[in-house]
């Protein structure tokens, strides 16, 4: 599969991404989360955006891509 910039001249608002979801199956419910990278602020005051890559269960399809800063996994726990 092969992701192109006019591929994605349909999402509603550019800036924020998609949270996952399988563009096959048409929902989150069977996703596997291989790799979550939470958003991290670095000392400069940059963002690194969070980051998601996973799989579905389903149908078998990957993908990975950033996903919204207030996205986290299913089962996902903060260990503070
Ligand atoms: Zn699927």
């Amino acid at each position: 599969m092969t992701l192109t910039a006019g591929g994605r001249s349909a999402q509603p608002s550019p800036d924020v991404p998609n949270a996952p979801d399988c563009q096959h199956c048409g929902t989150d419910q069977y996703l596997i989360v291989e790799e979550f990278t939470p958003l991290r602020l670095l000392p400069d005051g940059r963002r690194v955006p969070a980051n998601a890559s996973y799989s579905c269960s389903r149908c078998g399809s990957f993908s990975g891509h950033e996903v919204p800063d207030s996205w986290t996994p299913v089962g996902w726990f903060w260990y503070a």
